[in-house]
C-alpha cells in the first residue's frame, strides 16, 4: 500500500468524490449518501458511488449496470481491498437465514454479520465452530479474505462454508458447494471479491455450546520457547497479547468449551503467567467493559468467542492493523525474530497479538496447507511510521515465508506474493473464468495478484 491509499483532509476527499462524480454521471442509479471510508477511518474509498441491492435479482441488476465494482461488506478492512473508482456494491442488505437443522447447515445472506447470525443460530440451538475478535464483520468480507479466530484445532471461518452463491461478471449466477466442485470451490472460497458477488453462504453448523474465558497475565516469553504448541493448544481457543517489551506477554486470554470440561476452576498460574483478579481488555487504557465476560463466568459461545462484545466499539476504534502468518513450526523463531525489531515496533503500537489457526485447502487462505501462527499489529494510525516498519517485520518474517492478512496494511507486491501461495495461477485462471474482463480488478488485486 503507498501513501495515496491513506488520504487525509477534506481536500483530498473532496477530490475523491469529484472523480467518482465522472463515474455517476455515465452509470446509473444515483449515488447513495452512505460512509465512504473504511471502518477505521484511515483508508478513504475512491468512490462514492454505492448501490445497496435488496435481493439476488437487484444484485444481478447491480453487477450488469456498471463496468467496474467491488463488493462491499461492513468495511472493516484497513487497505484497498474492497476500494473501487467506479462502483461498489454493498450486499449488507442480504442477511436472510435458512437452517437445515438435519443436515446442519445454515445458508444466509452475505450481508448478515457475525453476530447477527450468531443470535438467531443460537435461539434454535445451533452454533458455528469459531469466530474472529469481533462480530461486527459481514459473513461473505470475511470469508473473501479468509478472516479467522484462533485455536491450534481451529480452521479460519470460510472453512465452515460447505457452499456460495456469487453472481459473476456478466450478472449469472453461479452456486458452487463443497460436494460437488471440488478444486474450483476451494479456489473460490476465499475469493478476495474477485470472482464477483457473493450473495448466499452455506455454514457448517453444529449444536450450540457454552464457554468460558480466563485471562492469564504476564507469561515470559522464555516459556514458549520449549512450550508454544502446548500453550498455544490450551482449551479451544488461546492468544497471547504483548508490546513486545519485556520479553512477555502481558494478557494471556483463553476460551474454554464447557462440553470439553471448561467450567473447571482454573490454576492459579500458567507457565508462570498469573490468573487475573479483575476483567480486562487487550489494549492498556481501553475500558475492559468493551470486552466480553472472563473471569471464568460460563455463557454461550458467541460471548465468548470475540474478544468484543457488538454493542460496543471493536478494538480501540482508531487503528491500522497488519498480521502475518508462518508455519507453525517456526512459531518461536518467528516471534523472536519480529522481537528483535522492538525498538521500532513498540512506540507506534497499541498491541500485538499472536494466534494459531489450523491447515486448511482454500486456495487463497493464509493458512492454506499450513497450521500457522499468526502475528498481529494493532498499530496506532500513525502511517508514516508504520509504512517505514512493514517492509523491516516482512524482511524479518520472509526465511519463514510469512503470508500477509489480505485485509490489513502489507508491504509485499505480487511478485512475492505468487511464490507464497502454490495455487496463485490455479486462482487467477479461476477469476478470469468467473470475471474475463476485469469487471471486479481494483488497484489492490493488480498490486498484490495480478502484477
Ligand atoms: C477491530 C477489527 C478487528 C478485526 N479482527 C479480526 C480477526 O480477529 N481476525 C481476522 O482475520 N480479521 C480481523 N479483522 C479484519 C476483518 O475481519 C476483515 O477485514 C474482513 O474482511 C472484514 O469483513 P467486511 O465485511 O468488513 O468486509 P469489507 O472490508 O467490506 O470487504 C473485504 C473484502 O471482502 C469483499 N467482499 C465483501 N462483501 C462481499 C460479497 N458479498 N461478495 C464478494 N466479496 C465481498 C470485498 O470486495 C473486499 O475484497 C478485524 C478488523 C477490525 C476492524
Amino acid at each position: 500500500m503507498d501513501k495515496r491509499d491513506f488520504l487525509k483532509g477534506s481536500a483530498a476527499l473532496a477530490a475523491t468524490m469529484a472523480v467518482a462524480g465522472i463515474a455517476d454521471a455515465t452509470d446509473s442509479p444515483a449515488p447513495t449518501p452512505v460512509p465512504r471510508e473504511n471502518w477505521s477511518g484511515t483508508f478513504h474509498y475512491h468512490t462514492n458511488k454505492v448501490l445497496q441491492p435488496a435481493n439476488v435479482a437487484e444484485v444481478q441488476d447491480a453487477v450488469r449496470s456498471v463496468n467496474h465494482a467491488r463488493a462491499l461488506g461492513t468495511r472493516h478492512s484497513f487497505n484497498g481491498i474492497a476500494d473501487s473508482t467506479v462502483a461498489q456494491i454493498s450486499t449488507l442488505g442480504l442477511k436472510d437465514v435458512l437452517l437445515d437443522a438435519a443436515a446442519k447447515t445454515v445458508k444466509v445472506g452475505g450481508g448478515i454479520k457475525y453476530g447477527e447470525l450468531a443470535q438467531q443460530l443460537d435461539a434454535k440451538g445451533f452454533a458455528l465452530h469459531n469466530l474472529a475478535s469481533l462480530p461486527h464483520i459481514s459473513v461473505a468480507g470475511s470469508i473473501a479474505t479468509a478472516t479467522h479466530g484462533s485455536g491450534v484445532r481451529n480452521g479460519n471461518l470460510a472453512t465452515a462454508v460447505s457452499a456460495i452463491e456469487l453472481v459473476a461478471a456478466d450478472g449469472a449466477v453461479h452456486t458452487l458447494s463443497r460436494a460437488k466442485d471440488g478444486e474450483e470451490f476451494l479456489g473460490a472460497v476465499v475469493g478476495l471479491g474477485a470472482l464477483g458477488v457473493v450473495t448466499h453462504v452455506t455454514l457448517d453448523v453444529q449444536p450450540s455450546y457454552q464457554m468460558t474465558q480466563v485471562v492469564y497475565e504476564d507469561l515470559d516469553f522464555g516459556q514458549l520457547e520449549h512450550n508454544f504448541a502446548a500453550i498455544m493448544g490450551t482449551g479451544y481457543s488461546l492468544s497471547l497479547f504483548t508490546n513486545w517489551q519485556k520479553h512477555q506477554a502481558w494478557e494471556v486470554w483463553i476460551k474454554r468449551r464447557v462440553d470439553q470440561g471448561g467450567d473447571a476452576t482454573p490454576p492459579p498460574m500458567f507457565y508462570g503467567a498469573t490468573l487475573a483478579t479483575k476483567k480486562l481488555h487487550p489494549v492498556v487504557g481501553q475500558s475492559a467493559e468493551k470486552t466480553t465476560e472472563q473471569m471464568n463466568t460460563v455463557g454461550k459461545w458467541y460471548e465468548r468467542l470475540p474478544h468484543f462484545k457488538m454493542e460496543f466499539t471493536p478494538s480501540t476504534g482508531k487503528e491500522i492493523q497488519t498480521e502475518y502468518f508462518v508455519p507453525f513450526e517456526h512459531a518461536y523463531e518467528a516471534v523472536l525474530a519480529v522481537e528483535s525489531l522492538r525498538k521500532q515496533i513498540t512506540p507506534h503500537i497499541f498491541v500485538t497479538e499472536v494466534r494459531a489457526i489450523a491447515a486448511d485447502d482454500l486456495w487463497m487462505s493464509m493458512a492454506y496447507q499450513r497450521k500457522s501462527l499468526a502475528i498481529h499489529f494493532t498499530w496506532k494510525p500513525e502511517w508514516e511510521a508504520v509504512q517505514k516498519i512493514l517492509p523491516q517485520i516482512e524482511a524479518k518474517l520472509a526465511p519463514f515465508q510469512a503470508r500477509p492478512h489480505w485485509a490489513k496494511m502489507f508491504a509485499l507486491k505480487a511478485a512475492q506474493i505468487d511464490k507464497l501461495y502454490p495455487k496463485a495461477n490455479d486462482f487467477k485462471a479461476l477469476v478470469a473464468k468467473y470475471d474475463p474482463q476485469g469487471k471486479f480488478r481494483n488497484e489492490f488485486l493488480q498490486t498484490v495478484l495480478f502484477g
